[in-house]
């Protein structure tokens, strides 16, 4: 059976360095949806150049281009054997247009995998990151901490800030948007029988072993 994946996970969960290494291990194209659209508009595909309209434009790409740029890469001849899709779909409306198109392609979706973080732990993955006002040095307060408290390693400063990004206001709200992004489509892909579920509150090398052991059966 054709490795046909769908990679998902909550920001923090790790999603990207368990799609290098899947696309590592099994020899398929990963296909990220920022990816493909910088190619398809480079390559000037013809939903590439329709995409371009909106991107100009500063609007939203609607369901329908996108989806389009998702069938033009599904059907080139590198997913023969399968491919790891990753940021799409983010919506019921894109999950069953893929249904449509992996029908029509002949390339039904054989697995999604979801790495599986409680978002307590993402919160604190992702809030811990914190710079140095003076040399930029960056450390995290659980994974990555100055060898002194409130010094910096490098240059020996006492001032840090956090990024815009990290604050836990701006993560919560990010993690939030996510979860609610997420759960109908946990929902229809269990419903369909191919959810795998994969603790990644494990180390990375751990979070592989479990990804593998579901890939290995879907072989
Ligand atoms: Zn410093």
């Amino acid at each position: 059976m054709a490795m046909n994946l769908m990679l998902m996970g909550l920001p923090g969960a790790g999603k990207g360095t368990q799609a290098e290494k899947i696309v590592d291990e099994y020899k398929i194209p990963h296909i990220s949806t920022g990816d493909i659209f910088r190619a398809a508009i480079k390559n000037q595909t013809p939903m590439g150049i329709e995409a371009k309209k909106y991107i100009d434009k500063g609007e939203l790409v609607p369901d329908e281009v996108t989806n389009g740029i998702v069938k033009e890469r599904l059907a080139q001849d590198d997913v023969k054997d399968g491919f790891l899709l990753d940021g799409f779909p983010r919506n019921m409306a894109q999950a069953q247009a893929l249904e449509e198109i992996g029908a029509q392609l002949g390339k039904p979706l054989a697995g999604v995998i979801n790495i599986h973080v409680d978002p307590e732990s993402l919160m604190e993955r992702l809030t811990g990151r914190y710079i140095c006002r003076d040399c930029g040095a960056t450390y995290h307060k659980v994974f990555n901490p100055t060898k002194e408290e409130g010094t910096c390693d490098r240059c020996g400063g006492h001032e840090f800030y956090q990024r815009e990004d990290d604050k836990p206001e701006t993560v919560k709200n990010r993690l939030d948007v996510n979860i609610k992004m997420n759960t109908p489509l946990l929902d229809f892909y269990a419903q369909k029988g191919i959810l795998n579920e994969v603790n990644g509150n494990q180390d990375i090398d751990k979070v592989f072993a479990d990804v593998k052991a579901i890939l290995d059966n879907l072989k």
